[in-house]
């Protein structure tokens, strides 16, 4: 794309997103990181690497925000039908509630256990990144790991001790 050749090119047009002037349409700098398309991306993270460290991190913290407030709502519509969800519950990952803190802390090893994996056989990857910093490849796989996970726990998983 021409008007994104250089790093001048891509400020230039980014500034015109914010504020286009004649009296459009102004954006924040948060709407703007909604509607940049893949193209306007690649230009900006090209001058810029630890913007793209940022991104990969705020789509990664939202997915999982998603994927809590999954769990949150899964809960909440259990509770309104009368079924019980107790901290006990939350806290026993024999209980088929499926949607309660347990299943969020198994996913999250899951995604880590994937992660460990991938970064064995991954050029890119390096053992001391953060699930963020990981590989396009090595997020998708974690992420994976961790929709995959539902309660019960998997027999891997080292069970929460129960008061008894
Ligand atoms: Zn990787």
């Amino acid at each position: 794309m021409d008007y994104l050749e250089t790093e001048d090119d891509v400020r230039r047009f980014l500034a015109m997103c914010l504020d286009p002037g004649g009296g459009r349409t102004t954006r924040t700098p948060v709407e703007l990181t909604r509607l940049l398309q893949q193209p306007h991306l690649d230009a900006v993270e090209r001058h810029a690497p630890q913007l793209a460290t940022l991104r990969k991190d705020a789509e990664f913290r939202q997915q999982q925000a998603d994927m809590a407030r999954q769990m949150w709502a899964d809960g909440l519509a259990a509770w309104i039908h009368g079924e019980k969800v107790s901290p006990a519950a939350l806290a026993d990952p024999e209980m088929p509630t499926g949607q309660d803190l347990t299943a969020l802390v198994l996913q999250a090893g899951a995604a880590f256990t994937a992660a460990r994996e991938h970064i064995d056989e991954c050029d890119v990857c390096r053992p001391n990144m953060r699930l963020p910093e990981l590989c396009v490849v090595g997020q998708d796989l974690a992420l994976t790991a961790a929709n995959a996970v539902t309660a019960p726990a998997p027999a891997d998983a080292e069970p929460e001790p129960v008061d008894g």
